[in-house]
């Protein structure tokens, strides 16, 4: 979808469903994606954070599928968690389009060149129908559609399963994310930089499961780009 087609639809709703902000709820004009106030008030996560592993306390010792991150908010503030959470249940685009445009900036601001496409972190297929979006693919398109880069959501694909990790340790998890993904076989990025998305970072092993399976199909480098990662590596948030 183009731009201009995307800000006439967003004019429209607004006048059926007024817009508001998705950190604290207030009503905003049709075409900003945050109000004022938390927009000066919220810790942008990309000035802080290890442009490789995205955490701000580095961890690039640990072992890493992805090349590079981009992360806007800190998952550990509290209208950043509350955004993130109704983002899963509404699919609400304003904290996608909020951070497609902070990822935009920063790629300007630090001359990285746009990426080939765009690769949602897949969402297994019974859960996706029910809850009627992913929101990672939402991302995804406002990424895409922010840099004029296609979205491939037919490249990589996740098992439905009702085991969520919500209370496992790294390692375990890291063990588990292992057998729940697989790649499509007739898609090749050889040679390809590819962005890698989903709405936020936990320990990273999602991603790292992901990016693997992305550079098996011969992709060179990796960015993972979140809407929010978190302080910790350990705390087991993660998850659809
Ligand atoms: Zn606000
Ligand atoms: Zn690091």
């Amino acid at each position: 979808m183009t731009e201009i087609l995307d800000r006439c639809i967003r004019y429209l709703l607004d006048i059926v469903f007024p817009n508001r902000c998705p950190f604290c709820g207030k009503f905003i004009p049709w075409n900003v994606y945050i109000c004022e106030e938390c927009s000066s008030e919220l810790s942008m996560a990309n000035d802080f954070i290890c442009r490789k592993c995205g955490k701000r306390k580095c961890v690039c010792e640990l072992p890493r599928q992805y090349d590079m991150t981009l992360a806007s908010l800190f998952y550990n503030e509290k209208p950043v968690r509350k955004a993130i959470i109704d983002f899963k249940n509404t699919g609400d685009e304003n904290i996608a389009g909020f951070t497609a445009d902070d990822i935009a900036y920063h790629m300007e601001k630090e001359n990285i060149p746009a990426p080939y496409a765009v690769i949602p972190v897949p969402m297994g297929k019974k859960k996706q129908r029910k809850r009627g979006h992913n929101q990672a693919e939402i991302l995804a398109r406002c990424i895409g559609r922010r840099l004029g880069i296609p979205v491939i959501n037919n490249i990589l694909f996740k098992f439905d399963t009702d085991d969520e990790q919500h209370s496992h340790g790294r390692e375990e998890r890291e063990e588990r994310v292992k057998t729940l993904f697989y790649a499509g076989k007739d898609i090749s990025l050889a040679g390809k930089t590819v962005f890698l998305c989903d709405d936020v970072m936990t320990t990273g092993a999602t991603l790292n499961e992901c990016a693997e399976l992305l550079k098996g199909l011969g992709a060179v480098s990796v960015i993972a780009a979140v809407c929010a990662v978190t302080e910790t590596t350990t705390t087991a948030e993660e998850g659809n």
